[in-house]
């Protein structure tokens, strides 16, 4: 059911069937011309309650855009679907290049060969490929998307909406932020209850830097509602982001221990020597889509750390190998 938020603004439910995110926050945003702020996997269970959700609400659907926070298949993947004969979709150019990448075998392979030299296996890495969800619930081709970049301000629904880079979930992630009410849209940069996950990305040299950087940013705004890509969004605005910040910093202690405890490891192993809050009782026991997130996360704490002098990595004809300097 879509929710009322304020006059021609409203919150769409979508469930995400399988996925332990569970739901995914669209925003529709009602005027003459709409828009629909993130869209679902392209999955027929997505693609079913958001068309009923749009329905029960009456709006043009010839006359709606999208604008997706970042390349992610649960908010960019019905975007070519449910976009109008006269809409557009909006997203960065920097996830667009991304998108472009991972959207054929051909890239996805060549990416993976950078998680075998973390230390994956190539059985375990082609496993990947082909159980990958966001093959499946990625978005169809596309050749129209808009892209937009920082300040770029939209109206809809008598709101102005402006585009803030916040780079690090993804390296085009943004935000939207409606000075005038003080209402914040994060997609995945803010999130209450899940931590948004923040894995190295081939091509960028410090992501979790560009995702603090990012968290300083967006707290510099004046925010007094905040609406999330996931679950619920009660709570502090300026306390999540502190809690994150706080989060990360202990994951960085916790990362540098573990160098320091188990030298001479890939990232591989060292993700296996880190706390995890997921159910599975050791490293072994983890399920492989889950090893490839906190292995990403790992990697994109150890370049953090690398960055700033604390620890080093060496090439040893497989895997990059990581000790302290
Ligand atoms: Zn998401």
């Amino acid at each position: 059911m879509a929710t009322k938020l304020a006059e021609n603004l409203y919150h769409l439910d979508i469930p995400l069937v399988g996925s332990p995110l569970k739901n995914l926050n669209s925003y529709l945003i009602v005027g003459p011309q709409s828009l629909l702020i993130d869209t679902g996997f392209r999955q027929e269970g997505c693609l079913v309650a958001l068309q009923a959700e749009l329905d029960s609400l009456g709006i043009n659907r010839d006359r709606l855009d999208v604008f997706a926070t970042h390349l992610h298949s649960d908010h960019l993947g019905l975007a070519p679907q449910i976009v109008g004969t006269a809409g557009n979709i909006f997203i960065s150019q920097r996830d667009l290049d991304y998108l472009a990448i991972y959207g054929t075998t051909q890239g996805w392979r060549e990416m993976a060969k950078l998680d075998v030299i973390s230390g994956f296996t190539q059985e375990e890495v082609d496993y990947l490929w082909e159980e990958n969800p966001a093959k499946s619930s990625s978005p169809l081709p596309y050749d129209h998307y808009i892209a937009v970049t920082e300040g770029h301000p939209f109206h809809y629904g008598g709101y102005t909406l402006t585009c803030i880079e916040t780079p690090g979930h993804t390296p085009g992630h943004m935000c939207l932020y409606d000075q005038e009410n003080r209402r914040i849209f994060t997609g995945d940069h803010v999130l209450f209850h899940i931590t948004p996950n923040i894995c190295r990305w081939p091509g960028v040299a410090d992501s979790l830097g560009d995702y603090l950087h990012s968290l300083a940013k967006v707290s510099l705004l004046d925010v007094d509602q905040m609406h999330t890509g996931h679950r619920h969004d009660r709570g502090d605005y300026q306390t999540r982001i502190a809690q994150l910040q706080a989060h990360h910093q202990a994951r960085l202690a916790d990362t540098l221990q573990a160098v320091v405890a188990h030298p001479h490891c890939n990232a591989y192993m060292l993700a296996g020597h880190l706390r995890w809050s997921i159910r599975a009782k050791n490293w072994e026991e983890f399920p492989l889509t889950q090893k490839f997130f906190a292995v990403g996360e790992t990697l994109a704490h150890l370049d953090y750390l690398r960055r700033r002098g604390q620890v080093q990595v060496v090439f040893d004809g497989v895997h990059d190998i990581w000790d302290v300097v």
